[in-house]
């Protein structure tokens, strides 16, 4: 008889999450959110999308104190979606956060410290406070951004990123704090559905127990790619089970997240067989749905290595589409899959309180005149604290440092610093040029 399994879920205000309970929506605000006012307007737009969970970001103790205005202001208008502070660094504000401001913290405790001892310590010290507040906590690492001490061993890979969450997760364990959900994002479909399945499976033989798990692609970027990367990503584990809630990363309005999160929870609720059947023909209501369906049905096949050549028509609103947006759509599901890269794969960050420009503008105009350096990958990120750190496996990477300036990237090293916002890109595509020249020479 194999080991027994216990399925864990974990309270987020008046919202739980677990085997069980319907797959929460969760978008995160790209306000200020020491800007009080923007950020209840746009939480309250994104509760009315029907935002299950919100997240802000929380760099810092100003943050957290207008974390709770904000929380108060929403509750005095009955909106009671819970509130997660993102937290990136500090432990303190962690710890603020956590006492009775915000519903969940998120954090990536191996950010506290340098010192894995020192690290724990405090993680330690944060769960203490969440059990007194009755605060959740999600453990959210990212590929690409593992320490040294973790890739020397297991490498900047999935079996990297699940131990080093399991050595969080003993902890809670440990101290029997099981209010948890955790996440293990990569804007890698392949890295990313392989990192859940592997921490699904250890968390069981290891632990006995299953923690909730949030899902998401991180850094998609927007438009049909980000649709399609999402859909591929979430909807393959949505299909086998496992994922109890999920966020759309979008380079856009946050609230465009929602109606795409709710489309893939619809479809893993109603039709979660997506991996038996290749459907020929796919009838949507909107070209958006038909993206989302076809993405989902589609995408686990390609990423197990099923037949590229794959024969679909599609219909939106009784009409079929044309064979150049079938022949588009195929191509973009097909690089989303990591099967064929026909175009740059573009990295770009959904943006948040600690974005340094319109990052939407700008990943429109990077799209443009870069559309010619098929197979390498760009990031766009909206910050120089977090963005070098989200940017994975990208070749090359333009960071916002904040005062009109950015920093240009190869690979994990800046190789341009302080280049004015206006002639940013022309720089980013005049250093890809210049790397591709030496290399073909
Ligand atoms: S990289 Fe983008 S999403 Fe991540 S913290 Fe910076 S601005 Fe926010």
């Amino acid at each position: 008889m194999g080991k027994e399994v216990t399925y864990l879920h974990c309270n987020i205000g008046n919202v739980t999450i677990g085997r069980g309970w319907p797959i929460a929506v969760q978008s995160m605000c790209n306000t200020l959110t020491s800007d009080v006012e923007a950020s209840i307007a746009q939480c309250v737009a994104l509760h009315n999308a029907g935002c299950d969970i919100i997240r802000l970001t929380t760099q810092g103790l100003k943050e957290v104190e207008a974390l709770g205005a904000i929380k108060a202001a929403l509750r005095s208008r009955g909106i009671t979606t819970p509130l997660v502070a993102d937290v990136h660094f500090s432990y303190k504000v962690a710890l603020a956060a956590a006492a009775g401001i915000a519903d969940k913290v998120r954090i990536n405790p191996g950010n506290f410290s340098k010192d894995h001892t020192v690290a724990m310590e405090k993680f330690g010290e944060l769960i203490d406070i969440c059990k007194e507040y009755g605060t959740a906590l999600r453990i959210g690492l990212n590929h690409g951004s593992l320490g040294e001490r973790i890739t020397s061993r297991w490498g900047d890979t999935p079996l990297g990123m699940v131990r080093a969450v399991m050595e969080w997760l003993e902890v809670c364990v440990r101290k029997e704090f099981f209010n948890v959900t955790v996440s293990l994002k990569s804007s890698n479909t392949i890295v990313m559905t392989e990192a859940y399945r592997l921490l699904s499976e250890t968390m069981a033989t290891e632990l006995g127990m299953v923690f909730p798990l949030h899902l998401g692609v991180t850094e998609a970027g927007g438009g049909t790619t980000g649709r399609i990367k999402s859909a591929v990503g979430i909807g393959t584990l949505l299909g086998e089970g496992i994922g109890e809630t999920i966020r759309v990363s979008l380079t856009e309005n946050p609230v465009n997240e929602v109606p795409v999160g709710r489309k893939l929870r619809n479809l893993a609720a109603n039709f979660s067989d997506n991996k038996s059947v290749i459907p020929t023909e796919i009838h949507s209501d909107t070209l958006e749905d038909f993206i989302i369906e076809a993405s989902y049905a589609i995408g686990p096949h390609l990423l197990k290595g099923g037949d590229a050549d794959f024969p679909l028509k599609g219909y939106v609103a009784g009409k079929e589409l044309s064979p150049e947006v079938m022949d588009d759509f195929r191509s973009d599901l097909l690089q989303a899959c990591r099967r064929r890269f026909a175009k740059p794969e573009y990295i770009a960050c959904p943006s948040c309180g600690r974005t340094q420009f319109d990052i939407e503008k700008l990943l429109d105009k990077i799209t443009r005149r870069t559309s010619q350096f098929a197979g390498i990958k760009i990031a766009v990120m909206g910050c120089i604290v977090n963005g070098p750190g989200e940017m994975a496996d990208a070749d090359f990477g333009y960071v916002g440092e904040g005062n009109g300036k950015v920093t240009l990237y190869k690979g994990k090293e800046p190789v341009q610093r302080g280049i004015s916002e206006d002639n940013g890109v022309e720089k980013l595509v005049e250093l890809i040029e210049k790397e591709l020249s030496a290399k073909e020479s």
